[in-house]
């Protein structure tokens, strides 16, 4: 039971301080978490602490591999609706 960090982590240092065992850890190229003590947050806080702070969607991912602030989660902007501006600002 452990979450993860993937590569599009821009090393903004905000969750690391708020996580309850001390799990997240500054790596190259992004940070990681230790999956030994990760707990999810279990019995310290409802939710994810880590999950709540980031502000990059899809930077982190639950067991099976799940974005847990998946696209447009964050921006509010639908997903088809931003491939539809990158489509375009591509095209110019
Ligand atoms: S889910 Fe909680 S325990 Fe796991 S890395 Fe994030 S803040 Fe730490
Ligand atoms: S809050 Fe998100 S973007 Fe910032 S260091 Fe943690 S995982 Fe990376």
């Amino acid at each position: 039971m452990a979450l993860e960090i993937i590569e599009s982590c821009v090393n903004c240092w905000a969750c690391a301080p708020l996580c309850p065992n001390q799990a997240i850890y500054e790596a190259a190229p992004h940070f990681l978490i230790d999956a030994d003590k990760c707990t999810e947050c279990v019995g310290d806080f409802a939710d994810a602490q880590c999950v709540a702070i980031c502000p990059i969607e899809g930077a982190i991912l639950d067991e099976l591999g799940v974005e847990l602030n998946p696209p447009g989660s964050l921006t509010g902007i639908p997903p088809e609706r931003m491939a539809a501006a990158m489509a375009e600002i591509r095209a110019r």
